[in-house]
Protein backbone atom coordinates (compact mmCIF):
# COMPACT_ATOMS: atom_id res chain seq x y z
CA UNK A 1 0.00 0.00 0.00
CA UNK A 2 1.82 3.42 -1.20
CA UNK A 3 -1.09 5.96 -0.29
CA UNK A 4 -4.42 5.74 1.89
CA UNK A 5 -7.43 8.54 1.55
CA UNK A 6 -11.10 8.24 2.94
CA UNK A 7 -12.71 6.10 -0.33
CA UNK A 8 -9.54 5.41 -1.28
CA UNK A 9 -6.49 2.64 -1.25
CA UNK A 10 -3.84 3.07 -3.76
CA UNK A 11 -1.23 0.23 -3.98
CA UNK A 12 1.69 -0.82 -5.95
CA UNK A 13 1.46 -4.19 -7.95
CA UNK A 14 3.37 -5.72 -10.95
CA UNK A 15 1.85 -7.26 -13.97
CA UNK A 16 3.72 -10.91 -13.82
CA UNK A 17 3.49 -11.31 -17.75
CA UNK A 18 5.87 -8.10 -18.46
CA UNK A 19 7.10 -6.88 -15.09
CA UNK A 20 6.04 -3.95 -15.57
CA UNK A 21 4.67 -1.83 -12.10
CA UNK A 22 1.56 0.40 -11.87
CA UNK A 23 -0.42 2.01 -9.06
CA UNK A 24 -4.00 0.91 -8.81
CA UNK A 25 -6.15 3.35 -7.09
CA UNK A 26 -9.34 1.05 -5.33
CA UNK A 27 -12.19 2.99 -4.24
CA UNK A 28 -15.07 1.62 -2.40
CA UNK A 29 -18.39 1.76 -3.97
CA UNK A 30 -20.42 1.69 -0.81
CA UNK A 31 -18.80 4.68 0.98
CA UNK A 32 -18.63 6.38 -2.27
CA UNK A 33 -22.52 5.75 -2.13
CA UNK A 34 -23.35 6.66 1.48
CA UNK A 35 -21.56 9.83 0.43
CA UNK A 36 -22.98 10.57 -2.53
CA UNK A 37 -19.64 10.65 -4.20
CA UNK A 38 -20.87 8.22 -6.94
CA UNK A 39 -20.03 10.81 -9.43
CA UNK A 40 -16.26 12.08 -8.42
CA UNK A 41 -15.37 8.63 -9.48
CA UNK A 42 -16.52 8.91 -12.52
CA UNK A 43 -15.27 12.10 -13.27
CA UNK A 44 -12.01 11.12 -12.55
CA UNK A 45 -11.93 8.39 -14.66
CA UNK A 46 -13.71 10.12 -18.03
CA UNK A 47 -11.27 13.15 -17.65
CA UNK A 48 -8.35 10.66 -17.18
CA UNK A 49 -9.17 9.06 -20.08
CA UNK A 50 -9.18 11.80 -22.24
CA UNK A 51 -5.69 13.76 -21.03
CA UNK A 52 -2.16 12.83 -22.64
CA UNK A 53 0.32 14.70 -21.34
CA UNK A 54 3.93 14.31 -20.17
CA UNK A 55 2.85 15.76 -16.27
CA UNK A 56 -0.15 14.46 -15.81
CA UNK A 57 -0.40 10.79 -14.53
CA UNK A 58 -1.27 7.99 -17.26
CA UNK A 59 -4.42 5.96 -16.80
CA UNK A 60 -3.71 2.22 -17.92
CA UNK A 61 -6.80 0.43 -17.41
CA UNK A 62 -9.67 1.11 -15.59
CA UNK A 63 -12.39 -1.86 -14.43
CA UNK A 64 -15.01 -3.02 -11.61
CA UNK A 65 -16.18 -5.37 -9.11
CA UNK A 66 -19.02 -5.43 -7.31
CA UNK A 67 -17.77 -3.54 -4.41
CA UNK A 68 -14.79 -1.43 -5.59
CA UNK A 69 -13.62 0.81 -8.58
CA UNK A 70 -10.36 0.50 -9.48
CA UNK A 71 -8.08 2.86 -11.85
CA UNK A 72 -4.44 1.31 -13.22
CA UNK A 73 -1.79 4.01 -13.13
CA UNK A 74 1.57 4.29 -14.65
CA UNK A 75 3.74 4.09 -11.16
CA UNK A 76 5.15 7.29 -10.54
CA UNK A 77 8.67 6.60 -7.78
CA UNK A 78 9.89 9.39 -6.65
CA UNK A 79 7.11 10.19 -4.17
CA UNK A 80 4.62 13.11 -3.23
CA UNK A 81 6.49 16.81 -3.58
CA UNK A 82 4.57 17.38 0.06
CA UNK A 83 7.19 14.45 1.79
CA UNK A 84 10.03 16.47 -0.37
CA UNK A 85 9.14 19.56 1.42
CA UNK A 86 8.86 17.99 4.91
CA UNK A 87 11.91 16.37 4.83
CA UNK A 88 14.02 19.67 3.51
CA UNK A 89 11.33 21.85 4.56
CA UNK A 90 11.76 24.31 1.45
CA UNK A 91 12.89 23.81 -2.11
CA UNK A 92 15.32 26.16 -3.99
CA UNK A 93 14.24 28.91 -6.45
CA UNK A 94 15.78 26.62 -9.45
CA UNK A 95 13.82 23.74 -8.38
CA UNK A 96 10.47 25.85 -7.63
CA UNK A 97 10.51 27.40 -10.75
CA UNK A 98 10.91 24.23 -12.74
CA UNK A 99 7.76 22.67 -10.65
CA UNK A 100 5.87 25.47 -11.20
CA UNK A 101 6.52 25.75 -14.66
CA UNK A 102 5.88 21.61 -15.17
CA UNK A 103 2.29 22.19 -13.22
CA UNK A 104 1.74 25.30 -15.25
CA UNK A 105 2.06 23.41 -18.16
CA UNK A 106 -0.73 20.75 -16.84
CA UNK A 107 -2.95 23.36 -15.67
CA UNK A 108 -3.76 25.48 -18.75
CA UNK A 109 -3.41 21.82 -20.93
CA UNK A 110 -6.26 20.63 -18.87
CA UNK A 111 -8.05 23.96 -18.76
CA UNK A 112 -7.43 23.90 -22.79
CA UNK A 113 -9.97 20.57 -22.90
CA UNK A 114 -12.34 22.18 -20.72
CA UNK A 115 -11.05 20.46 -17.22
CA UNK A 116 -10.90 22.15 -13.84
CA UNK A 117 -8.36 20.57 -11.90
CA UNK A 118 -9.47 22.00 -8.46
CA UNK A 119 -7.24 20.27 -5.98
CA UNK A 120 -3.51 21.52 -6.51
CA UNK A 121 -1.82 20.76 -3.70
CA UNK A 122 2.20 19.44 -2.31
CA UNK A 123 0.29 15.88 -1.82
CA UNK A 124 -1.35 15.06 -5.25
CA UNK A 125 2.02 16.33 -6.80
CA UNK A 126 4.19 13.29 -7.47
CA UNK A 127 8.04 13.16 -8.81
CA UNK A 128 9.05 10.39 -11.71
CA UNK A 129 12.02 9.21 -12.15
CA UNK A 130 13.54 11.64 -14.23
CA UNK A 131 12.48 14.13 -11.22
CA UNK A 132 9.92 16.20 -14.06
CA UNK A 133 6.37 16.11 -12.18
CA UNK A 134 2.99 14.25 -12.75
CA UNK A 135 -0.09 15.82 -11.02
CA UNK A 136 -2.22 12.84 -9.99
CA UNK A 137 -5.32 12.30 -7.87
CA UNK A 138 -8.16 13.79 -10.39
CA UNK A 139 -11.02 12.87 -8.05
CA UNK A 140 -11.90 16.57 -7.21
CA UNK A 141 -11.87 18.01 -10.86
CA UNK A 142 -14.72 18.88 -12.68
CA UNK A 143 -15.49 18.78 -16.82
CA UNK A 144 -16.84 22.30 -17.60
CA UNK A 145 -16.76 22.22 -21.20
CA UNK A 146 -20.71 22.52 -21.19
CA UNK A 147 -20.99 24.41 -17.77
CA UNK A 148 -18.24 27.58 -18.00
CA UNK A 149 -19.05 28.48 -14.38
CA UNK A 150 -19.28 25.70 -11.18
CA UNK A 151 -20.52 26.56 -7.61
CA UNK A 152 -19.65 23.31 -5.63
CA UNK A 153 -17.31 23.99 -2.03
CA UNK A 154 -14.81 22.23 -2.72
CA UNK A 155 -10.80 21.73 -1.98
CA UNK A 156 -8.26 21.64 0.50
CA UNK A 157 -8.93 24.54 3.33
CA UNK A 158 -5.71 26.89 2.61
CA UNK A 159 -6.01 26.45 -1.03
CA UNK A 160 -9.05 27.64 -1.82
CA UNK A 161 -10.06 30.54 -3.74
CA UNK A 162 -11.81 33.54 -2.53
CA UNK A 163 -14.78 32.83 -4.76
CA UNK A 164 -15.31 29.65 -3.48
CA UNK A 165 -15.40 31.04 -0.20
CA UNK A 166 -17.65 33.36 -0.85
CA UNK A 167 -20.05 30.79 -2.33
CA UNK A 168 -20.02 32.91 -5.43
CA UNK A 169 -19.87 31.05 -9.11
CA UNK A 170 -16.00 30.02 -10.01
CA UNK A 171 -14.30 28.50 -12.97
CA UNK A 172 -10.05 28.04 -14.17
CA UNK A 173 -8.86 30.92 -12.54
CA UNK A 174 -8.85 28.58 -9.09
CA UNK A 175 -6.22 26.98 -10.05
CA UNK A 176 -4.33 29.79 -10.89
CA UNK A 177 -5.11 30.71 -7.23
CA UNK A 178 -4.05 27.59 -6.16
CA UNK A 179 -0.38 27.55 -7.86
CA UNK A 180 -0.11 31.15 -6.22
CA UNK A 181 -0.58 29.48 -2.92
CA UNK A 182 1.79 26.07 -3.69
CA UNK A 183 4.75 27.98 -4.97
CA UNK A 184 4.40 30.37 -1.86
CA UNK A 185 4.36 26.82 0.23
CA UNK A 186 7.60 25.56 -2.25
CA UNK A 187 9.39 28.40 -1.48
CA UNK A 188 8.73 29.60 2.12
CA UNK A 189 8.11 25.98 3.73
CA UNK A 190 3.92 26.86 4.47
CA UNK A 191 0.98 28.46 3.12
CA UNK A 192 0.61 31.86 2.91
CA UNK A 193 -2.38 32.04 4.69
CA UNK A 194 -2.72 30.06 7.86
CA UNK A 195 -4.89 29.67 10.99
CA UNK A 196 -6.52 26.64 13.19
CA UNK A 197 -9.78 28.45 13.13
CA UNK A 198 -11.67 27.68 9.63
CA UNK A 199 -13.36 31.10 10.11
CA UNK A 200 -10.22 33.45 10.74
CA UNK A 201 -8.33 31.03 8.13
CA UNK A 202 -11.26 32.25 5.66
CA UNK A 203 -11.47 35.73 6.67
CA UNK A 204 -7.70 35.99 5.96
CA UNK A 205 -7.88 34.34 2.19
CA UNK A 206 -10.83 36.70 1.47
CA UNK A 207 -9.13 40.06 3.34
CA UNK A 208 -5.67 39.92 3.46
CA UNK A 209 -2.44 40.53 0.92
CA UNK A 210 0.18 37.29 1.63
CA UNK A 211 3.54 38.61 3.61
CA UNK A 212 6.60 37.67 2.53
CA UNK A 213 10.33 36.88 4.43
CA UNK A 214 12.71 39.42 5.06
CA UNK A 215 15.02 38.65 1.82
CA UNK A 216 12.59 36.69 -0.41
CA UNK A 217 13.04 36.99 -4.40
CA UNK A 218 10.87 39.94 -5.49
CA UNK A 219 10.13 38.00 -9.03
CA UNK A 220 8.76 35.10 -6.49
CA UNK A 221 7.34 37.92 -4.92
CA UNK A 222 5.45 39.59 -7.73
CA UNK A 223 4.55 36.09 -9.12
CA UNK A 224 3.18 34.71 -6.34
CA UNK A 225 1.26 38.45 -5.51
CA UNK A 226 -0.22 38.22 -9.66
CA UNK A 227 -1.60 34.73 -9.04
CA UNK A 228 -3.09 35.55 -5.13
P1 LIG B 1 -7.10 10.63 -2.75
O1 LIG B 1 -8.21 10.96 -3.69
O2 LIG B 1 -7.55 9.79 -1.59
O3 LIG B 1 -6.31 11.86 -2.30
P2 LIG B 1 -4.88 10.03 -4.52
O4 LIG B 1 -5.22 9.72 -5.94
O5 LIG B 1 -4.32 11.39 -4.25
O6 LIG B 1 -6.12 9.68 -3.59
O7 LIG B 1 -3.84 8.93 -4.03
C1 LIG B 1 -3.39 8.93 -2.67
C2 LIG B 1 -1.87 8.90 -2.64
O8 LIG B 1 -1.40 7.72 -3.30
C3 LIG B 1 -1.17 10.06 -3.39
O9 LIG B 1 -1.06 11.22 -2.57
C4 LIG B 1 0.18 9.42 -3.69
O10 LIG B 1 1.03 9.45 -2.57
C5 LIG B 1 -0.18 7.96 -3.97
N1 LIG B 1 -0.35 7.77 -5.44
C6 LIG B 1 -1.45 8.04 -6.16
N2 LIG B 1 -1.26 7.76 -7.46
C7 LIG B 1 0.01 7.30 -7.57
C8 LIG B 1 0.82 6.83 -8.68
N3 LIG B 1 0.33 6.80 -9.92
N4 LIG B 1 2.09 6.46 -8.42
C9 LIG B 1 2.57 6.50 -7.15
N5 LIG B 1 1.87 6.92 -6.08
C10 LIG B 1 0.60 7.31 -6.27
MG1 LIG C 1 -4.98 13.11 -3.25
Amino acid sequence: VIGRGFYVKVMLVKLKSNGVFYAIKSIQKARLLTQQKLHTVLNERNILVKTDHPFIVDLVYAFQSPTKFYLVLEYVPGGELFRHLKSRKTITLEEARLYIAEIALAIDYLHGLGVVYRDLKTENILLGKDGHIKITDFGMSKDLSFLEVTYTFCGTTEYLAPEIIRRESYSYPIDWWALGILTYELLFGRTPFVNENRARLFHAITHSEPTFPDGADESAIDFIQKLL
